[in-house]
């Protein structure tokens, strides 16, 4: 573990965490000002504001783009379909590296309609990633590949652990990573092991956190701020920076009913307080 007298200088903030109440701009301001230095802005709050206008702002505060999401979404069943995702993932890359951020971040897309084939998904997954990365590389952006909780599987990711998003990995070579989310991988049996694996190959490109609630009453919307729920995060940081991974820590909270519903000051007053304390 890292000496905890550093400070906020490897803390980020997901702007997911603040979507209820700030748009970009000033979700930008605000981070800034409460002198975190990293931020993971979100493609649709971009295009909002608009990139050349987010990229300045983030470059006059100095702050360290720790990754954008999103990318991915690899599993339309018909060519079009692919094309499509394949064109809008360039573009993803592109926004990327106008902004220098450290990765883009691919969620790998769930079940086609209709689909029961997740083993079919699954090799689309790859084929998707395969088809990027080229261009990716090109550019210097690093693919993120983020395992999601199985509850996702149907509709959102299914590639559901560390050890899935390390064997995809090691087929695609250089260029692709992993997103290690507590979130989505608290509960897996073999998570040290994967993180393990995963930062032998250097492959740890970003460590997302939050809590998971009990109950969880949304299964999109209810994430916990660290400390309210259950998992055991110093534990799972300890290991992420035990594999070698040496950058930020980054709150990725959806709230729906709750931190959503508050004043962005106190968010983020409320994310430094449980990073020291709880993280
Ligand atoms: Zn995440």
């Amino acid at each position: 573990m890292r000496d905890l007298s550093e400070g906020t200088r490897f803390l980020s903030l997901n702007t997911a965490t603040l979507r209820g109440q700030w748009d970009l701009r000033q979700t930008i301001d605000g981070i800034a000002r409460a002198g975190i230095p990293g931020i993971s802005p979100w493609r649709d709050q971009l295009q909002a504001m608009g990139l050349a206008a987010a990229a300045q702002a983030i470059r006059s505060h100095g702050l360290a783009v720790t990754g954008l999401c999103r990318g991915g979404m690899f599993t339309s069943f018909d060519r079009a379909g692919l094309a499509r995702a394949l064109d809008d993932n360039r573009r993803a890359v592109d926004e990327a590296a106008a902004l220098g951020a450290r990765c883009l971040v691919l969620v790998a897309g769930g079940l086609a309609p209709g689909s029961r084939d997740i083993a079919a998904a699954r090799a689309l997954v790859g084929d998707g990633i395969a088809a990027l990365l080229p261009h990716a590389r090109a550019c210097g952006v690093p693919l993120a590949i983020e395992p999601l909780h199985p509850m996702y599987a149907a509709d959102r990711a299914c590639i559901n652990t560390l050890k899935q998003a390390n064997d995809l990995c090691d087929r695609l070579g250089d260029g692709v990573g992993v997103a290690v989310d507590v979130y989505h991988l608290w509960w897996d049996p073999d998570l040290a092991r994967e993180i393990a694996r995963a930062g032998a190959a250097r492959r740890i490109l970003a460590f997302h956190i939050c809590d998971w609630l009990v109950p969880t009453t949304d299964l999109l919307l209810d994430r916990g701020m660290m400390g309210d729920g259950v998992i055991d995060l110093r534990r799972i940081r300890g290991w992420v920076e035990a594999a070698g991974y040496d950058g930020f820590c980054e709150v990725e909270i959806f709230s729906k009913e709750n931190w959503w519903k508050r004043p962005g000051e106190e968010v983020i007053a409320t994310c430094i307080e449980r990073y020291h304390r709880v993280c």
